[in-house]
């Protein structure tokens, strides 16, 4: 099996292209096969600058490593469509010696006539209907057009089944423009064929043309790769493609904003495919025991964004339960807050070991983390709106922030002392969790959210934990 992404570089990996790049991997590394990328640059006016090192960036980071292709080589080099000119020629030069393929000198402006006839007349455009009967000889600079055989074809495709299009989708096609590049419709068939392909994977949007496609093979006496169309990717909401403005990120976003290229990978080879059972978590490695054709969904799949969030935080758990934060910690580099600076690895690390449960993105790290590196500004009212602490008085708050220090400063600084320490205090003071605990917390952190109160105290350390608390109860006295 011989299986190919053949990105176009205009910039931007959108999600959905991801998909039609994960499935032939998949289905590769399966069959123990070769995985080839292929870039198709021969669109000069949609090329960007660096896009080309995007998509390889982008593949490597997810971990789809190709067997063939821009940097590693292959035996069908070169990869780039824009480099095969010569190998277009010659197949298009086949077509013309069988009479299947002619120059086509006829004007914009003729070509509009035709259209405007056929809208005039409510028929469909279709260009040959209006062939010429002798067209000039064929020379770069003039574009060349297939010289369609217009019949009813049937065909397989691996996950919409058997399809059958009449004549009226089958026409004149352009195999190569002015420019003398060829159009994708003419490429990919010479580069599949050329290349060895045996399976294309790509998005549903090809179906309509493949009529066309299947004369050309037929033409070209050419045998028909396994054809696999991949439903679209649906916004959110309603039922169209899921485009920019819904918003889906490109990879590299969802990279910077802390996405973990495992979790990402799980997220969208699960988009519209499913082993049957109800388990959601694949790594790669399962993913390619797992992946069959015939599981992939024929209608749409619905992007989640708070799915991928879901699925991130539940890699994240997974890797570093099953790895450690030793392990873990180099990718959550990029991340900290940039008061975390100056502090130390083996002091964040102790910081992620007790966080990592209620991270979703890495980039959370950013925002839960801060008061672990600068003490917080004391806003009392934070206090004062609780919901459990707002019917306390002032004076009660201030004693029994007090005594919690005082019991604290009195405890040998390890988790289990502090924990024996706080349901002490629990006793001792008469006070539920919520309320006593509440107030520690907000003492410590100023903080929405922080980890269990006897490790935020252990990872702060003693001085500054008791410090904190002291400048809480001075302040409320101060109130
Ligand atoms: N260059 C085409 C695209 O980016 C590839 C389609 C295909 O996989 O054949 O959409």
């Amino acid at each position: 099996m011989k299986t190919r992404f053949a990105p176009s570089p205009t910039g931007y990996i959108h999600i959905g292209n991801v998909r039609s790049a994960i499935y032939p991997y998949l289905l590769a590394r399966q069959a123990g096969g070769s995985f080839i990328l292929r870039i198709e640059d021969t669109d000069q006016a949609r090329y960007v600058d660096g896009a080309t090192e995007l998509i390889e960036d982008t593949l490597k980071w997810l971990g789809l490593e190709w067997d063939e292709g821009p940097i590693v080589g292959g035996p069908s080099e070169p990869y780039f469509q824009s480099e095969r000119k010569a190998i277009y020629h010659e197949w298009a030069k086949k077509l013309i010696a069988m009479g299947r393929a002619y120059a086509d000198d006829t004007s914009s402006e003729q070509i509009q006539t035709y259209r405007d006839t056929c809208t005039t007349k409510k028929i469909p455009y279709l260009y040959r209907n209006f062939r010429p009967e002798s067209p000039p000889e064929w020379h770069e600079g003039l574009p060349l057009r297939f010289k369609a055989d217009p019949k009813i074809r049937h065909w397989h495709d691996e996950v919409m089944g058997e399809m059958t299009a009449g004549p009226e989708v089958q026409d004149d096609i352009i195999l190569i423009k002015a420019d003398g590049l060829p159009t994708y419709n003419f490429a990919h068939i010479v580069d599949d064929a050329t290349m060895g392909v045996t399976h294309i994977c790509r998005g549903v949007e090809y179906l309509s043309s493949t009529p066309n496609y299947l004369a050309l093979y037929e033409a070209l006496k050419l045998d028909v790769p396994h054809l696999i169309s991949l439903p679209h990717i649906l916004a959110p909401t309603g039922n169209k493609k899921l485009g920019k403005r819904d918003g889906a990120k490109s990879v590299t976003e969802y990279r910077d904003d802390g996405i973990l290229p495992e979790a990402l990978l799980n997220y969208l080879a699960c988009l519209g495919w499913n082993d049957g059972t109800e388990e959601e978590i694949y790594s790669k490695d399962q993913l390619i025991q797992a992946f069959s054709i015939n599981r992939i969904q024929t209608s749409g799949a619905r992007f989640d964004e708070t799915k991928i969030l879901w699925m991130n935080g539940q890699w994240i758990r997974k890797l570093i339960d099953e790895e450690g934060i030793d392990s873990f910690y180099p990718r959550t580099i990029d991340y900290w807050p940039e008061s975390a600076a100056a502090y130390d690895d083996v002091y964040k690390k102790r910081v992620l070991s007790i966080i990592y449960d209620r991270l979703k993105t890495l980039s959370d790290l950013r925002e839960m983390t801060t008061y672990f590196f600068t003490n917080p500004e004391i806003d009392l009212a934070m206090i004062n709106k609780n919901k459990f602490l707002k019917k306390i008085s002032e004076e009660d708050l201030s004693e029994l922030l007090q005594t919690a220090t005082t019991k604290l400063e009195n405890t040998t600084w390890d988790a289990d002392s502090l924990q024996d320490a706080l349901n002490q205090l629990l006793v001792d003071t008469g006070r539920k969790p919520a309320e006593l605990f509440s107030l520690i917390r907000i003492a410590l952190s100023y903080a929405p959210f922080s980890p269990a109160l006897h490790l935020t105290l252990e990872v702060l350390g003693k001085n500054t934990s008791l410090a904190r608390l002291h400048a809480t109860v001075t302040a409320i006295e101060n109130a």
